[in-house]
Protein backbone atom coordinates (compact mmCIF):
# COMPACT_ATOMS: atom_id res chain seq x y z
CA UNK A 1 0.00 0.00 0.00
CA UNK A 2 1.49 3.92 -0.96
CA UNK A 3 1.93 5.39 2.64
CA UNK A 4 0.57 8.89 3.15
CA UNK A 5 2.31 11.22 4.94
CA UNK A 6 2.04 14.78 6.28
CA UNK A 7 3.62 17.47 7.62
CA UNK A 8 2.50 19.79 9.50
CA UNK A 9 4.22 22.67 10.17
CA UNK A 10 2.81 25.81 12.37
CA UNK A 11 3.48 29.17 10.34
CA UNK A 12 5.69 32.16 12.24
CA UNK A 13 4.87 30.01 15.48
CA UNK A 14 6.45 32.06 18.39
CA UNK A 15 4.99 35.50 17.44
CA UNK A 16 1.57 33.55 16.50
CA UNK A 17 1.17 32.06 19.74
CA UNK A 18 2.23 35.82 21.24
CA UNK A 19 -0.80 36.72 19.02
CA UNK A 20 -3.51 34.73 21.24
CA UNK A 21 -2.78 36.14 24.25
CA UNK A 22 -1.76 39.69 22.26
CA UNK A 23 -4.24 40.44 20.42
CA UNK A 24 -3.38 43.96 20.10
CA UNK A 25 -0.30 42.93 17.43
CA UNK A 26 -3.11 42.14 14.93
CA UNK A 27 -2.38 43.72 11.64
CA UNK A 28 0.78 45.21 12.59
CA UNK A 29 4.35 44.25 12.54
CA UNK A 30 5.38 42.48 15.09
CA UNK A 31 8.43 40.18 15.78
CA UNK A 32 9.53 37.50 18.98
CA UNK A 33 13.05 38.56 19.90
CA UNK A 34 15.87 38.78 22.37
CA UNK A 35 16.08 41.51 24.65
CA UNK A 36 13.86 44.52 23.34
CA UNK A 37 15.21 47.13 25.87
CA UNK A 38 18.54 46.95 25.11
CA UNK A 39 17.46 46.99 20.78
CA UNK A 40 20.19 44.11 20.95
CA UNK A 41 19.42 39.65 20.49
CA UNK A 42 17.56 38.69 17.22
CA UNK A 43 14.79 38.16 16.10
CA UNK A 44 13.59 34.78 17.05
CA UNK A 45 9.27 34.94 14.56
CA UNK A 46 8.39 37.83 12.21
CA UNK A 47 4.84 37.99 11.77
CA UNK A 48 4.09 38.04 8.17
CA UNK A 49 3.45 41.96 8.45
CA UNK A 50 6.56 42.54 9.60
CA UNK A 51 7.76 39.84 6.76
CA UNK A 52 6.68 42.44 4.01
CA UNK A 53 9.51 45.00 5.65
CA UNK A 54 11.97 42.21 5.21
CA UNK A 55 11.83 41.78 9.00
CA UNK A 56 13.38 37.81 9.07
CA UNK A 57 14.31 35.34 11.16
CA UNK A 58 17.79 35.47 12.86
CA UNK A 59 18.23 39.04 12.17
CA UNK A 60 19.81 41.19 14.58
CA UNK A 61 17.33 43.72 16.38
CA UNK A 62 18.65 46.86 15.57
CA UNK A 63 18.66 45.62 11.89
CA UNK A 64 15.25 44.99 11.76
CA UNK A 65 14.18 47.89 13.45
CA UNK A 66 16.50 50.04 10.63
CA UNK A 67 13.49 48.49 7.92
CA UNK A 68 10.65 48.58 10.17
CA UNK A 69 10.97 51.57 12.66
CA UNK A 70 7.61 50.55 14.25
CA UNK A 71 8.13 46.96 14.71
CA UNK A 72 6.32 45.88 17.85
CA UNK A 73 8.70 42.83 19.94
CA UNK A 74 7.90 40.60 22.59
CA UNK A 75 10.18 39.03 24.45
CA UNK A 76 10.19 34.92 24.20
CA UNK A 77 8.60 32.85 26.54
CA UNK A 78 9.80 29.48 26.00
CA UNK A 79 7.74 27.40 28.11
CA UNK A 80 4.39 29.18 27.01
CA UNK A 81 5.43 28.05 23.06
CA UNK A 82 5.87 24.26 24.30
CA UNK A 83 2.79 24.58 26.23
CA UNK A 84 1.09 25.68 22.97
CA UNK A 85 3.19 23.22 20.88
CA UNK A 86 1.70 20.44 22.90
CA UNK A 87 -1.90 21.60 22.48
CA UNK A 88 -1.03 21.46 18.80
CA UNK A 89 0.29 17.63 19.16
CA UNK A 90 -2.81 17.09 21.10
CA UNK A 91 -4.82 18.00 18.27
CA UNK A 92 -2.11 16.02 15.85
CA UNK A 93 -2.95 12.63 17.58
CA UNK A 94 -6.16 12.74 17.00
CA UNK A 95 -5.65 11.81 13.71
CA UNK A 96 -3.52 9.31 13.59
CA UNK A 97 -1.55 7.72 16.73
CA UNK A 98 1.81 7.65 14.77
CA UNK A 99 3.01 11.32 15.26
CA UNK A 100 6.68 11.77 15.23
CA UNK A 101 7.39 15.66 16.31
CA UNK A 102 10.63 16.91 14.18
CA UNK A 103 10.90 20.34 15.90
CA UNK A 104 8.77 22.37 18.72
CA UNK A 105 6.54 23.22 15.58
CA UNK A 106 6.29 20.56 13.18
CA UNK A 107 5.66 16.94 13.10
CA UNK A 108 5.24 14.17 10.33
CA UNK A 109 2.20 11.93 10.75
CA UNK A 110 1.51 9.07 9.42
CA UNK A 111 -1.94 9.00 7.82
CA UNK A 112 -1.71 5.74 5.77
CA UNK A 113 -5.04 3.54 5.90
CA UNK A 114 -6.66 6.86 7.32
CA UNK A 115 -8.76 7.70 4.45
CA UNK A 116 -11.96 5.56 5.47
CA UNK A 117 -12.10 7.52 8.66
CA UNK A 118 -10.94 11.04 7.59
CA UNK A 119 -11.61 10.88 3.61
CA UNK A 120 -9.12 11.99 1.08
CA UNK A 121 -5.70 13.01 2.47
CA UNK A 122 -6.52 17.07 1.34
CA UNK A 123 -9.45 16.70 3.05
CA UNK A 124 -8.18 15.31 6.36
CA UNK A 125 -5.34 18.02 5.92
CA UNK A 126 -8.10 20.75 5.73
CA UNK A 127 -9.67 19.32 8.61
CA UNK A 128 -6.47 19.22 10.86
CA UNK A 129 -6.10 23.21 9.68
CA UNK A 130 -8.91 24.05 10.40
CA UNK A 131 -9.23 22.53 14.06
CA UNK A 132 -5.70 24.04 14.90
CA UNK A 133 -7.26 27.49 13.45
CA UNK A 134 -10.18 27.45 15.47
CA UNK A 135 -8.84 25.33 18.89
CA UNK A 136 -6.16 27.70 18.88
CA UNK A 137 -6.00 30.20 17.01
CA UNK A 138 -2.99 29.18 15.17
CA UNK A 139 -2.31 28.66 11.05
CA UNK A 140 -0.34 25.71 9.85
CA UNK A 141 0.93 24.58 6.32
CA UNK A 142 0.96 20.97 5.52
CA UNK A 143 2.55 19.09 3.20
CA UNK A 144 1.60 15.82 1.78
CA UNK A 145 3.25 13.20 0.05
CA UNK A 146 4.18 9.19 0.01
CA UNK A 147 7.38 9.91 2.74
CA UNK A 148 8.34 12.27 5.28
CA UNK A 149 10.96 14.16 2.75
CA UNK A 150 8.58 15.17 0.01
CA UNK A 151 6.29 15.68 2.55
CA UNK A 152 8.94 18.45 4.03
CA UNK A 153 9.46 19.75 1.05
CA UNK A 154 5.60 19.65 0.22
CA UNK A 155 4.93 21.85 3.32
CA UNK A 156 7.64 24.59 2.71
CA UNK A 157 5.90 25.20 -0.79
CA UNK A 158 2.93 27.20 -0.26
CA UNK A 159 2.69 29.30 3.51
CA UNK A 160 1.20 30.33 5.52
CA UNK A 161 -1.92 28.39 5.02
CA UNK A 162 -1.16 26.09 2.41
CA UNK A 163 -1.73 22.66 1.66
CA UNK A 164 0.28 21.14 -0.66
CA UNK A 165 0.28 17.08 -2.25
CA UNK A 166 3.74 16.70 -3.39
CA UNK A 167 4.12 12.78 -4.78
CA UNK A 168 7.06 11.17 -6.99
CA UNK A 169 5.05 11.58 -9.94
CA UNK A 170 5.23 15.44 -9.20
CA UNK A 171 8.90 15.95 -8.41
CA UNK A 172 10.09 16.81 -11.95
CA UNK A 173 8.10 19.48 -12.30
CA UNK A 174 7.25 20.96 -9.07
CA UNK A 175 10.45 20.20 -6.78
CA UNK A 176 13.35 19.31 -9.61
CA UNK A 177 13.48 23.24 -10.89
CA UNK A 178 14.21 24.58 -7.03
CA UNK A 179 17.83 25.60 -6.24
CA UNK A 180 19.30 22.15 -4.14
CA UNK A 181 20.10 24.68 -1.19
CA UNK A 182 16.39 24.75 -0.75
CA UNK A 183 16.50 21.16 0.24
CA UNK A 184 15.69 19.72 3.05
CA UNK A 185 18.98 18.32 4.79
CA UNK A 186 21.10 20.33 2.79
CA UNK A 187 22.76 23.39 4.83
CA UNK A 188 24.96 25.76 3.48
CA UNK A 189 28.13 23.94 3.65
CA UNK A 190 26.94 21.15 1.43
CA UNK A 191 25.60 23.64 -0.79
CA UNK A 192 28.71 24.98 -1.09
CA UNK A 193 29.90 22.00 -1.69
CA UNK A 194 27.77 21.23 -4.55
CA UNK A 195 27.67 24.65 -6.13
CA UNK A 196 31.44 23.54 -6.66
CA UNK A 197 30.80 20.50 -8.39
CA UNK A 198 28.04 22.26 -10.29
CA UNK A 199 25.25 20.62 -8.63
CA UNK A 200 22.94 24.26 -8.99
CA UNK A 201 19.39 22.88 -8.68
CA UNK A 202 17.79 19.76 -7.14
CA UNK A 203 17.68 18.27 -10.82
CA UNK A 204 21.18 18.67 -11.16
CA UNK A 205 21.60 16.69 -7.98
CA UNK A 206 19.01 14.17 -8.78
CA UNK A 207 20.47 13.35 -11.81
CA UNK A 208 24.23 13.71 -10.89
CA UNK A 209 26.93 10.96 -10.59
CA UNK A 210 26.14 8.75 -7.95
CA UNK A 211 29.17 7.51 -6.93
CA UNK A 212 31.11 11.33 -7.23
CA UNK A 213 28.35 12.45 -5.05
CA UNK A 214 29.41 9.97 -2.83
CA UNK A 215 33.48 10.78 -2.98
CA UNK A 216 33.32 14.21 -2.80
CA UNK A 217 30.38 14.14 -0.07
CA UNK A 218 30.29 10.65 1.23
CA UNK A 219 27.34 8.74 2.84
CA UNK A 220 25.13 11.94 3.10
CA UNK A 221 25.83 12.82 -0.46
CA UNK A 222 24.42 9.56 -1.55
CA UNK A 223 21.09 9.97 0.29
CA UNK A 224 21.05 13.13 -0.71
CA UNK A 225 20.86 11.94 -4.74
CA UNK A 226 18.29 9.52 -3.63
CA UNK A 227 15.79 11.98 -2.24
CA UNK A 228 16.06 14.24 -4.79
CA UNK A 229 14.85 11.44 -6.71
CA UNK A 230 11.93 11.62 -4.33
CA UNK A 231 13.30 8.20 -2.82
CA UNK A 232 12.92 8.19 0.94
CA UNK A 233 12.10 4.48 3.14
CA UNK A 234 12.67 6.65 7.02
CA UNK A 235 9.61 5.13 8.61
CA UNK A 236 7.53 8.14 10.48
CA UNK A 237 8.35 7.40 14.38
CA UNK A 238 6.41 8.01 16.83
CA UNK A 239 7.56 9.67 19.72
CA UNK A 240 7.36 7.30 22.37
CA UNK A 241 6.49 8.99 26.28
CA UNK A 242 6.06 6.58 28.83
CA UNK A 243 2.59 7.04 30.10
CA UNK A 244 2.44 6.76 33.99
CA UNK A 245 -0.56 8.74 34.22
CA UNK A 246 -2.99 10.84 32.31
CA UNK A 247 -4.45 13.63 33.89
CA UNK A 248 -6.54 17.04 33.91
CA UNK A 249 -7.27 19.64 36.22
CA UNK A 250 -8.16 23.62 36.06
CA UNK A 251 -8.22 26.66 37.46
CA UNK A 252 -11.85 27.58 38.29
CA UNK A 253 -12.98 31.04 37.41
CA UNK A 254 -13.45 31.91 40.78
CA UNK A 255 -13.75 30.02 44.01
CA UNK A 256 -16.57 27.64 44.44
CA UNK A 257 -18.34 26.16 47.54
CA UNK A 258 -21.18 24.24 45.30
CA UNK A 259 -20.83 20.72 44.82
CA UNK A 260 -23.07 20.38 41.92
CA UNK A 261 -20.79 22.57 40.02
CA UNK A 262 -18.00 21.06 40.77
CA UNK A 263 -19.35 17.47 39.72
CA UNK A 264 -20.65 19.28 36.63
CA UNK A 265 -16.42 20.56 36.20
CA UNK A 266 -15.25 17.40 37.45
CA UNK A 267 -17.39 15.21 34.27
CA UNK A 268 -15.97 17.98 31.42
CA UNK A 269 -12.62 16.83 32.92
CA UNK A 270 -13.18 13.03 33.35
CA UNK A 271 -14.36 13.03 29.42
CA UNK A 272 -11.10 14.31 28.08
CA UNK A 273 -8.92 11.71 30.49
CA UNK A 274 -11.21 9.36 28.99
CA UNK A 275 -10.76 10.39 25.70
CA UNK A 276 -7.15 10.62 26.43
CA UNK A 277 -6.17 7.32 27.29
CA UNK A 278 -8.81 5.72 24.73
CA UNK A 279 -6.49 7.54 22.17
CA UNK A 280 -3.84 5.84 23.28
CA UNK A 281 -4.67 2.64 24.47
CA UNK A 282 -4.12 2.93 28.04
CA UNK A 283 -7.02 1.37 30.94
CA UNK A 284 -6.22 2.41 34.19
CA UNK A 285 -6.91 0.66 38.03
CA UNK A 286 -6.59 4.10 40.12
CA UNK A 287 -8.65 7.23 39.81
CA UNK A 288 -6.64 10.54 41.90
CA UNK A 289 -8.79 13.45 42.46
CA UNK A 290 -7.30 16.81 43.20
CA UNK A 291 -8.61 19.27 45.69
CA UNK A 292 -6.73 22.82 45.94
CA UNK A 293 -8.58 25.20 48.59
CA UNK A 294 -8.68 29.00 48.07
CA UNK A 295 -5.82 28.82 50.68
CA UNK A 296 -3.84 27.01 48.23
CA UNK A 297 -4.10 23.94 50.63
CA UNK A 298 -4.37 20.88 48.62
CA UNK A 299 -5.53 17.43 49.17
CA UNK A 300 -5.39 14.62 46.71
CA UNK A 301 -7.73 11.27 47.13
CA UNK A 302 -7.50 7.98 45.22
CA UNK A 303 -9.72 4.71 44.75
CA UNK A 304 -8.93 1.25 42.86
CA UNK A 305 -11.37 0.65 40.32
CA UNK A 306 -11.66 -2.54 37.21
CA UNK A 307 -9.32 -1.52 34.35
CA UNK A 308 -11.49 1.24 32.04
CA UNK A 309 -10.66 4.19 29.89
CA UNK A 310 -14.54 5.09 29.93
CA UNK A 311 -15.83 8.35 30.97
CA UNK A 312 -18.18 7.09 32.84
CA UNK A 313 -16.46 5.02 35.02
CA UNK A 314 -13.85 7.32 35.51
CA UNK A 315 -16.10 10.19 36.76
CA UNK A 316 -18.24 7.76 38.38
CA UNK A 317 -14.95 7.18 40.97
CA UNK A 318 -14.25 10.75 40.99
CA UNK A 319 -17.81 12.17 42.05
CA UNK A 320 -17.87 9.83 44.89
CA UNK A 321 -14.52 10.89 45.95
CA UNK A 322 -15.75 13.71 45.32
CA UNK A 323 -18.75 13.52 47.75
CA UNK A 324 -16.51 11.69 50.51
CA UNK A 325 -14.45 15.23 50.53
CA UNK A 326 -16.33 18.34 50.21
CA UNK A 327 -16.01 20.33 52.58
CA UNK A 328 -17.62 23.92 53.14
CA UNK A 329 -14.05 25.70 51.99
CA UNK A 330 -14.02 27.54 48.76
CA UNK A 331 -12.27 25.41 46.00
CA UNK A 332 -10.13 27.24 43.61
CA UNK A 333 -8.87 24.45 41.64
CA UNK A 334 -9.80 20.67 40.53
CA UNK A 335 -8.09 17.68 38.91
CA UNK A 336 -8.75 14.24 38.18
CA UNK A 337 -6.70 11.80 36.52
CA UNK A 338 -6.37 8.25 35.68
CA UNK A 339 -3.21 6.17 36.92
CA UNK A 340 -2.77 1.91 37.31
CA UNK A 341 -2.23 0.68 33.84
CA UNK A 342 -2.65 -2.42 32.90
CA UNK A 343 0.08 -3.72 31.49
CA UNK A 344 -1.95 -6.76 29.11
CA UNK A 345 -4.55 -4.02 27.76
CA UNK A 346 -4.61 -4.83 23.86
CA UNK A 347 -4.19 -2.19 21.51
CA UNK A 348 -7.94 -0.38 21.76
CA UNK A 349 -8.13 -0.25 17.95
CA UNK A 350 -8.77 3.30 16.68
CA UNK A 351 -9.95 2.21 13.08
CA UNK A 352 -12.02 -0.29 13.65
CA UNK A 353 -15.48 -0.05 15.25
CA UNK A 354 -17.25 -3.23 16.32
CA UNK A 355 -21.15 -1.73 16.80
CA UNK A 356 -22.34 -5.51 16.69
CA UNK A 357 -24.42 -6.42 20.32
CA UNK A 358 -22.60 -6.97 23.40
CA UNK A 359 -22.45 -7.13 26.52
CA UNK A 360 -23.53 -3.57 28.29
CA UNK A 361 -19.85 -2.46 28.87
CA UNK A 362 -19.33 -3.65 25.31
CA UNK A 363 -21.99 -1.07 24.41
CA UNK A 364 -20.71 1.33 26.33
CA UNK A 365 -17.16 0.81 25.08
CA UNK A 366 -18.42 0.69 21.82
CA UNK A 367 -20.59 4.20 22.25
CA UNK A 368 -17.67 5.82 23.92
CA UNK A 369 -15.67 4.81 20.75
CA UNK A 370 -18.27 6.24 18.43
CA UNK A 371 -18.29 9.56 20.16
CA UNK A 372 -14.26 9.58 20.24
CA UNK A 373 -14.20 9.01 16.43
CA UNK A 374 -16.79 11.69 15.71
CA UNK A 375 -15.17 14.20 18.03
CA UNK A 376 -12.03 13.75 15.73
CA UNK A 377 -13.91 14.45 12.93
CA UNK A 378 -16.27 17.30 13.70
CA UNK A 379 -14.54 18.43 16.82
CA UNK A 380 -15.15 18.49 20.74
CA UNK A 381 -18.20 20.59 20.42
CA UNK A 382 -19.83 17.68 18.68
CA UNK A 383 -21.21 15.30 21.87
CA UNK A 384 -21.20 16.86 25.36
CA UNK A 385 -21.81 14.34 28.21
CA UNK A 386 -25.66 14.24 29.26
CA UNK A 387 -25.22 16.26 32.41
CA UNK A 388 -25.81 19.77 32.13
CA UNK A 389 -23.06 21.92 33.08
CA UNK A 390 -25.16 24.03 35.27
CA UNK A 391 -23.28 27.85 35.82
CA UNK A 392 -23.55 29.51 39.37
CA UNK A 393 -25.09 32.83 39.14
CA UNK A 394 -22.05 34.96 39.43
MG1 LIG B 1 9.01 24.46 11.16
Amino acid sequence: MKRVVFLVDMNAFYISCEKTRHPEIEGKPAAVAGDPVNRTGIILTANYEARKYGVKTAMVLREAFRLCPDLLIIPPDHSFYEKKSKEVMNILSDYTPIVEQNSIDEAWLDMTGCETLFGQPAESAKSIMERIKTELELWCSIGISENKFLAKMASEMKKPLGITELWVKDIQEKMWPLPVNHMYGVGRQTAKKLDGMGILTIKDLAQANKEYVYKRLGKTGAELVLLANGIDTAPVKQNKEDMKSIGRSTTLPRDITDIEYAKSILQELSDDVGMTARKHGKKGHTVQITIKYSDFNTITRQMTIDATCNMKDIYAAGEMLLENNWSKEPVRLLGISLSGFDNNTEQISLFQADMNEGKQEDKIDNLEETIHKLRQKYGMEIIKPGIHVKKEKL
